[in-house]
């Protein structure tokens, strides 16, 4: 399939992006492509214009600065995947990128993309609200934070204006006493989750949780936060007993799963329920 005609504009500089951005409301920008040049084929996108944003160098790159790591918009999957600094401080972020599609996606798929795109069966948006992200984003008219809570507004749906991109996510390094787990269920190693947990754990004890997030992916129609679970799991010791009631909240109250041809709407809260005690479990064990 071949998409619908597009004008194509490749700025050199952020800010020529964004002038083009706030000029051309029937743009939309490029950045791996994995996602929106597949959707242009299927004709599910039809934009008039494609702001190439592959020639942005600043938008690119991890660092870290006063206890918090910065991953702008354009870093591919690939070097957050392999960057020592994020498997040593983002454990969670480190174990999930394995899960995000396949290694030749991963090479061209940006960190922007994934949650700009806000697929609600990613990984990404899952892991930024366990982690607490920030979402950095910037128009011709100035530049605003957004948690990722209050980024991903529903399918396939986010926080951004016309005219705004994502430049960067910031995560808060989660330090000392810190744990977290990521599991998923895809039919085939690659592929989009039927169910994904992302937990995330700060100042954690032996039978003690400390404070907990918990996230899921694939349960409905974007990133969700399993709130009463991570209640019930803060409010006492850690034991198998907690680890399963907290498992049946997420499974039995804090979820509305789409059932489709992949999987039914029972099939994946029991997966939910199976997968938030597994990752529990792992994170439990951490501690002991
Ligand atoms: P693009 O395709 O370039 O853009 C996606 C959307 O984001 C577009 O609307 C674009 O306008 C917008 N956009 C891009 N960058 C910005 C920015 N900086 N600011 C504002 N808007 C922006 N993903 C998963 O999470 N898990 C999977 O298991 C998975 N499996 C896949 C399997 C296949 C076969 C394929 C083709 C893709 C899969 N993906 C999966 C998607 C992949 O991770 C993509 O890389 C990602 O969704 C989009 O990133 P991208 O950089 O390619 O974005």
């Amino acid at each position: 399939m071949k998409p619908p005609p597009f004008e194509y504009f490749r700025p050199a500089s952020l800010g020529a992006a964004l002038e083009l951005l706030a000029q051309r409301s029937d743009a939309k920008p490029l950045a791996g492509g994995q996602s929106l040049i597949p959707a242009m084929n299927f004709r599910l996108a039809a934009p008039a214009a494609l702001v190439d944003l592959n020639r942005l160098g600043e938008l690119a790159g991890i660092e870290e600065r006063d206890g918090r790591i910065r991953i702008g918009a354009l870093t591919r999957h690939a070097e957050v995947e392999r960057s020592p600094l994020i498997g040593r401080k983002l454990p969670l972020l480190a174990e999930a990128m394995g899960h995000v599609a396949h290694p030749q996606i991963r090479t061209r798929g940006t960190m922007g993309g994934s949650l700009a795109h806000a697929d609600p069966a990613a990984e990404l948006p899952a892991v930024m609200l366990a982690l607490e992200a920030e979402v950095v984003l910037r128009s011709a008219g100035g530049e605003r934070k957004v948690p990722a809570e209050k980024f991903f507004t529903g399918l396939f749906q986010t926080a951004l204006e016309p005219g705004e991109l994502i430049v960067a996510v910031e995560i808060p390094v989660p330090g000392p006493g810190s744990g977290s787990a990521f599991e998923e269920f895809a039919r085939r190693h690659g592929d989009y989750a039927l169910v994904g947990v992302a937990v995330q754990a700060w100042n954690a004890a032996p039978g003690r949780p400390g404070r907990v997030r918990i996230a899921l992916l694939s349960v409905g129609d974007g990133p969700v936060l399993a709130r009463r679970a991570m209640e019930r799991l803060e409010a006492g010791s850690i034991d198998a007993t907690a680890i399963g009631e907290a498992a049946d909240l997420v499974a039995d109250e804090e979820i509305d799963p789409p059932g489709d041809l992949h999987a039914t709407a029972a099939y994946r809260r029991q997966l939910a329920r199976v997968l938030v005690g597994r990752a529990v479990h792992r994170l439990h064990r951490l501690h002991r």
